[in-house]
């Protein structure tokens, strides 16, 4: 047998991996739920009209060659306009990069910064591929503890004892994926400080950026002085267009601290030639056109948010923190009879016929907890929440 490296063959991706169970389900005609997903595409939500014609035109037009490997020019000039007015940054187009989304973002980023034992700090939970991108590269994720009595809010502390000589960056995941929180200005100011006092980047991941409920998104590079700050970005959420494979990342870097890394990512991004050209088309049209769907769309993830809390936070032996930005909820497992969060899962999906992700599957302090996205319409989560409801009031009784 031709043996496969190490490096690959211990990745791991719970989101996805939960998907082969409830295949086997759905394979003897049982119906699941799937709630394990974050595609609102998979749903009833679609990129906007002017997105999705100037993708078809852009084909039609011969926009089909291999195009630069820093991203169309029209487009980073784009994103600097948008993220000026988000942000308030002070960028050129020669500071933006256009990725395969922000995954190839984060593959830039790890993939030029990390040398074997390089330690980068990640929210606990976190995304699963900052951990696996994070050991692809041979560096050590490092989870900094995240406080779920108060919303998931970083814990200022942990980071600071967390810091060793081999920290490099600090990554903030805001709006949050796993647990939907929204990080106060105040703990981004805080984090901004300790990278500073240790000569640390700061890596900001901001696809959810304008998907909030109850306060707006705060960008680290929004408020630093002179630590270096990389934003990434994209089509997936906040553009709906999850398929398309298409994100951003910016410098912010008054004091020229990252030089050397952008030359090493962009010596990455020579090598894999160039973003989906169409795409980039299409990003222009989004970035530039009218956001009204935005609203319309909010208003819909909105209610699903409010009934899932409520719904959730009612089951005995479950409670949740209210999420204040993208699609997830995190809820705890108060009390039950299982051994592990993936054991819970396994259950649920085997007799309620709902799929989650087992909150360990986001780092170690996501253990004893279950991810949902509440993507589908109020009537499918409540089939779920009644079926999870029956389940629970089942097994805490027996
Ligand atoms: N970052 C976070 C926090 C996410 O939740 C996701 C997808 O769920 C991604 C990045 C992936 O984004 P993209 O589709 O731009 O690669």
């Amino acid at each position: 047998m031709i043996r496969a490296s190490k490096r690959a063959m211990g990745i791991e991706y719970a989101i996805r991996d939960v998907v082969l169970p409830a295949r086997e389900l759905e394979k003897k005609g049982i119906k699941v739920i799937r709630l394990n997903i974050g595609d609102p595409v998979k749903y009833d939500f679609q990129p906007p009209e002017h997105m999705r014609k100037a993708y078809c035109e852009a084909i039609m037009e011969g926009h089909n060659y291999y195009g630069e490997s820093e991203g169309d020019f029209e487009l980073r000039k784009a994103i600097v306009e948008r993220e000026k007015k988000k942000n308030g940054v002070d960028i050129t187009p020669d500071d933006v990069r256009v990725t395969a989304a922000v995954t190839e973002a984060l593959q830039f980023i790890f993939g030029a910064a990390i040398d074997s034992g390089d330690e980068i700090l990640i929210p606990g939970p976190s995304y699963p591929p900052y951990v696996g991108l994070v050991k692809f590269y041979d560096g050590i994720p490092v989870e900094y503890r995240t406080i779920e009595e108060e919303g998931w809010q970083p814990d200022v502390d942990d980071i600071r004892k967390k810091i060793t000589e081999r920290t490099k960056a600090i990554a903030v995941i805001n709006p949050n994926n796993p647990t939907g929180a929204l990080y106060d200005r105040k703990v981004l100011k805080e984090i901004l400080d300790i990278a500073c006092e240790h000569g640390l980047f700061v890596i900001s991941d901001e696809i959810y950026d304008l998907m909030t409920y109850d306060g707006e998104h705060v960008s680290p590079a929004s408020i630093t002085k002179d630590v270096p700050v990389i934003v990434m970005n994209g089509l997936s959420k906040v553009y709906f267009s999850t398929g398309w494979r298409l994100g951003y990342m910016y410098y912010v870097d008054p004091e020229g601290k990252l030089d050397e890394l952008r030359e090493a990512i962009d010596k990455m991004a020579r090598i894999r030639l160039c973003p989906n050209t169409p795409a980039q088309k299409a990003a222009i049209a989004g970035l530039t056109g009218p956001m009204d769907y935005l609203r319309e769309y909010m208003v819909k993830l909105r209610e699903r948010r409010d009934y899932i809390y409520k719904r959730l936070n009612e089951i005995p032996g479950i409670s949740t923190q209210k999420p204040q930005g993208a699609f997830y909820i995190f809820p705890k497992i108060e009390e039950g009879p299982w051994k592990s969060d993936k054991e819970f899962v396994l259950d649920v999906l085997h007799e309620a016929h709902v799929l989650f992700v087992h909150g360990s599957g986001f780092g170690r302090n996501g253990a004893g907890h279950f991810r949902a996205v509440f993507l589908p319409s109020v009537e499918i989560l409540e089939q779920a929440m009644d079926s999870l409801e029956a389940f629970m009031r089942k097994r805490l009784s027996s």
